[in-house]
């Protein structure tokens, strides 16, 4: 059977693990590189982008995942962990570290202050899987400002600016703005590991 980690450096690690074991995998805290060696897919939770890539660096991981990822193993980034997944971040700090694999610009608290915080049902539409409305959670969210050729869209949202992109895949590396892990609604994760079986 799968064992899929959790990048345990900060964040929304323990309900990453809950969502995971619900959908029938095995889900493990991932620290340490033996521990990277060890996982079919890596989840990236939600948290502060700049923490868990100051964290990634100081525990040796940052190298690591690059290489996994550049390997083909199966990643999924929610929120904080988007910006971890992307080739290129707006509104970063100037010394921000990621792991990249996705080719995306993404602009970091995209939704700006006025709507630091807020829920919207999204038509998710993944190409390989029939198009299902999703309860979404937005926390100082991310969105998807540029999206390469090999990438594909799979939600948006639309606020007073136009439609926003929410969630994206290439290949077997997945990411969303939103907060699927808080939700009790597992058909994301479930989406992930088919991903990973795939
Ligand atoms: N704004 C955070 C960042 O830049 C992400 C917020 C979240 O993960 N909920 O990393």
């Amino acid at each position: 059977s799968l064992t899929i980690g959790v990048l345990a450096l900060q964040g929304d690690v323990r309900e990453h693990r809950a969502m995971l074991e619900q959908c029938g995998v095995s889900a493990v805290g991932v620290r340490r590189p033996e521990e990277l060696a060890q996982v079919d897919g890596l989840v990236i939770p939600g948290g502060e982008s700049t923490t868990i890539g100051k964290l990634a660096g100081i525990f040796g991981l940052l190298e690591p995942i690059r290489a996994a990822l550049r390997d083909g193993l199966p990643a999924y980034g929610t929120c904080a962990g988007m910006i971890m997944l992307a080739d290129a971040i707006e509104g970063g700090t100037a010394d921000q570290q990621t792991f990249g694999g996705i080719d995306v610009v993404v602009r970091r608290n995209g939704f700006g202050r006025q709507v630091d915080s807020f829920e919207a049902v999204v038509d998710f539409s993944p190409s390989w899987h029939d198009h299902f409305d999703y309860p979404a959670t937005f926390i100082r969210a991310p969105y998807v400002e540029k999206v390469g050729d090999g990438v594909e869209v799979a939600a948006t949202v639309t606020d007073e600016q136009g439609d926003r992109i929410v969630a994206v895949r290439q290949g077997r590396l997945l990411a969303t703005s939103f907060h699927p892990e808080i939700t009790g609604d597992t058909r994301i994760h479930e989406l992930f590991v088919e991903l990973v079986r795939s």
